[in-house]
């Protein structure tokens, strides 16, 4: 274990961050690194405790009392492997993984858990410097070929497993880059793009093929895939928005999140926007429509691009301040959560519904809420009311829907297979037992939000692993894939 008496000497410390009026000028990740003396002492802290809940707690099952204790004792390159053996991609987790390791961390009763998120990332970033991952191509080919249709964190991570399992991998993305909801959904504030490219090198040594520009089921049948290929594994992610369906959705200045977000990414990645697509906050009164990590990064990119104002919209109830921890602990809590975003500028309003937008010449000017009250019903549910004369307008010449994402987009490439979807319209597929992550057509998987609806890039990862693992098995009679 670290150190027998670590939590009890060492205090917690965590990354800092640059100060917010630094930082609302770029769109540079901006977490300041602890130094590696520190580092070690907030490995000591970790208890190896009998039952790690961190481990529990983590959608990968890192193991992370071990590398919590070789970086304790200086071990780097041994913490790099321990850490590789769980997760492909522990420099994009490390970023930007909302670390359910660390609310089930044992230290956490005392709302002081290990900065197990802080030290991967340090690991990670240590291995690149010092030159420790390299490519780990195949040392026989199997002979079978297997395409992967999604580039986000699933397709990569089933891509990556399959590659070095021997097999000839081909990954298709309709996006002109690689690396899904990585590189056109989270803002480069938090993730940088050229970690993805690392890993991309990485991946194309190792024997992976990248097909961009083809969207499978539209400009490429994704029957021809079944054709040419042995395995087919379906990664495309959960793209279908929420929309809101009010009076005046019509209006100019109103628009999905994400369309949005995958623009400023592109600025940021060196490309030009043509003036009429462009959607700007610059100068504009910007309204967020939902609560949740997407709404977040709105904020914090409206914030960049100069917003004249930023005000975020949640329709559930403000949580408490802090968990109760004996209702709670080790599982994930509902409590009020405050991103680096929120913290650079906005309002934030709970419990109210949107009842029209309001427009003059066909653009939004203003949004007309309720307040809403959350009451349980006779058997238990969770129901809404609106509260008599509580409505009130915001001024908004700006507006984006963040209200999270439905199912995966069913035209095209699922419409074509005829995949069975299950009662949420995600391609329906187990993830245990002997048809693990195969789909209701023979030679076809499923990974990732496509899968599992919308979720988190440590989820995608397991499951891209898990699927590879299945797939392995199905082309060869075995696998020696770990999880
Ligand atoms: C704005 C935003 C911010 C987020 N922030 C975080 C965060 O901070 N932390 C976190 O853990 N999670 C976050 N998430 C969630 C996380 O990004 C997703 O859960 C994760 O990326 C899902 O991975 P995936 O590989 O299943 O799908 P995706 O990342 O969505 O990738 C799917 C890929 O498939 C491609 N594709 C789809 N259909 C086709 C087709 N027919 N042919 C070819 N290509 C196709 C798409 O273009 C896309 O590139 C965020 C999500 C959003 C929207
Ligand atoms: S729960 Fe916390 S203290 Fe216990 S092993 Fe995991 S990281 Fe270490």
């Amino acid at each position: 274990m670290g150190k027998p008496t670590g939590f009890l000497e060492y205090p917690r410390h965590d990354r800092g961050y640059a100060p917010v009026e630094e930082r609302i000028k770029h769109y540079r990740e901006f977490v300041i690194p602890l130094p590696e003396e520190e580092l070690r002492l907030q490995g000591a802290r970790c208890m190896d405790c009998g039952i790690p809940f961190c481990h529990g707690g983590c959608p990968v099952n890192n193991l992370i009392p071990d590398w919590n204790d070789l970086v304790w004792k200086g071990r780097w390159e041994e913490a790099i492997e321990r850490l590789h053996g769980t997760n492909n991609f522990p420099d994009f987790t490390g970023r930007i993984c909302p670390a359910p390791c660390q609310e089930a961390c044992t230290l956490n009763l005392e709302d002081e858990p290990v900065t197990i998120k802080t030290i991967e990332c340090a690991i990670v970033d240590r291995a690149w410097e010092e030159g420790w991952i390299r490519p780990q191509p195949p040392a026989r080919r199997s002979g079978k070929r297997v395409a992967i249709v999604g580039s986000g964190p699933a397709g990569l991570a089933c891509a990556q497993q399959l590659a070095r399992a021997g097999h000839e991998v081909t990954v298709f993305e309709k996006q002109d880059r690689i690396g899904g909801l990585l590189r056109y959904g989270i803002p480069d504030f938090k993730m940088e793009k050229w970690h993805i490219d690392r890993r991309i090198e990485q991946m194309e040594a190792e024997g992976v093929t990248f097909r961009t520009n083809t969207h499978v089921g539209v400009n490429l049948p994704a029957r021809q895939l079944l054709d040419e290929f042995d395995a087919l594994v379906l990664a495309g992610g959960s793209e279908q928005p929420r929309d809101l369906p009010v009076e005046g959705r019509e209006l100019d200045g109103i628009h999905f999140a994400m369309d949005f977000l995958r623009q400023q990414n592109r600025r940021v990645a060196g490309d030009t926007i043509p003036e009429e697509e462009a959607i700007l906050a610059t100068g504009r009164h910007v309204v967020v429509i939902g609560g949740g990590d997407t709404g977040s990064d709105c904020i914090g990119t409206s914030n960049r691009q100069g917003a004249a104002s930023v005000t975020q919209l949640e329709i559930l109830p403000k949580p408490p301040e802090k968990e109760d921890k004996d209702l709670t602990w080790p599982d994930w809590p509902n409590k009020l959560r405050t991103s680096t975003s929120h913290e650079e500028g906005c309002t934030r309003y709970w419990s109210v519904s949107t009842k029209r937008f309001i427009g003059e010449n066909g653009r939004v000017t203003g949004v007309e809420l309720v307040k809403v009250d959350w009451k349980k019903d006779e058997n238990g549910r969770w129901v809404m009311e609106e509260i008599p004369d509580s409505g009130f307008t915001l001024k908004a010449d700006l507006v984006l829907l963040a209200m999270g994402f439905v199912h995966p987009v069913h035209e095209g490439l699922l419409e074509e297979l005829g995949v069975a979807l299950d009662e949420r319209g995600n391609v329906r597929g187990p993830t245990e037992g002997p048809n693990a992550y195969r789909t209701s057509i023979d030679r076809v998987f499923a990974a990732g939000d496509m899968r599992r609806g919308q979720s988190l890039v440590v989820w995608a990862i397991r499951e891209g692993r898990q699927c590879a693992k299945a797939v392995d098995e199905y082309l060869m009679g075995e696998t020696v894939l770990p999880c």
